[in-house]
């Protein structure tokens, strides 16, 4: 199996990088896909690229075939904006721009921040999706190129959040503190999950962390749902949430409404 380091110097220099042209990268990202016009995963119309690579196992993933990062393909920044700048029309009508999601992106920092460089360079909005399972060493190189961030922040107990995800969640408030501090933008985005996720103790104790920060732009709370099953089927992955429905509308309900008296932005 090929490295990194492997790829990057084997990568063929392209007409691009001539000094007679802007600037260009040969950092490699491993690509698990591209969706060329989202809609959900920031502001406009947006240009999503999922790395490969995951160090969580939640139990409701629905991309488990993300979590091995070498099994994505191998691409350049350079190729990559190739790619983008056919949808700049879009992104500037629309008021969009490039998101990187996963797997969990940060597994990639040197790949996120080259091209949220290209991108600032371009003109382009740029919007990380993570579970925010990164260290600040690693926040600190990526996030200067980073317009938005959208922050799925899974459980507030610790041993929930291991039972739901495989690891500690200190590691992502931490985060989440950090991007306050740095008055990053954030959209949190929330999963109920009935029986891990769905009490009142559980989202009262998520929404007053996040009544504690300064930046959450926009709160939303998305209910658990089964296609997550199809794709473990599929991968011949076990599901462990075998028999758990998607939360009653009365429950989401009484989610935003906690969010509310917090004050918070809960859409
Ligand atoms: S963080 Fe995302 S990609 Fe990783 S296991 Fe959880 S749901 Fe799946």
């Amino acid at each position: 199996m090929r490295t990194d380091a492997s790829l990057s110097h084997s990568a063929s220099p392209s007409p691009l990088s001539s000094p007679l042209h802007k600037p260009a990268s040969n950092v490699i990202g491993y690509i698990h896909s591209v969706e060329t016009c989202g809609t959900v995963d920031g502001p406009g119309i947006r240009y999503v690229l999922f790395l490969s690579g995951c160090p969580l196992r939640c139990l409701y993933c629905h991309n488990c075939d993300t979590w091995d990062r070498q099994a994505g393909e191998p691409k350049t920044v350079e190729d990559v904006m190739a790619d983008i700048e056919r949808y700049k029309n879009y992104f500037h009508f629309s008021g969009g721009g490039v998101t990187l999601s996963g797997g969990e992106p940060t597994v990639q920092t040197p790949f996120v921040k080259a091209l949220f460089h290209q991108c600032r360079i371009e003109g382009i909005h740029t919007c990380l999706d993570t579970s925010g399972y990164c260290e600040i060493e690693k926040a600190e190189q990526f996030l200067p190129e980073t317009d938005l961030v959208l922050l799925d922040i899974k459980h507030m107990d610790p041993r929930q959040h291991r039972r739901l995800t495989g690891v500690d969640n200190d590691k992502i408030l931490a985060f989440a503190k950090y991007l306050s501090q740095q008055h990053t933008p954030v959209w949190i985005r929330h999963v109920i999950v009935p029986g891990y996720t769905d009490d009142t103790q559980s989202i009262t104790e998520l929404c007053a962390f996040l009544a504690s920060l300064q930046n959450i732009n926009r709160l939303t709370f998305l209910p658990y749902h089964t296609m997550g099953s199809v794709k473990r089927a599929e991968l011949g992955i076990s599901d462990p949430l075998v028999g758990v429905k998607p939360p009653e509308p009365t429950v989401m309900e009484a989610a935003r409404a906690i969010a509310t008296q917090f004050g918070l932005p809960v859409d």
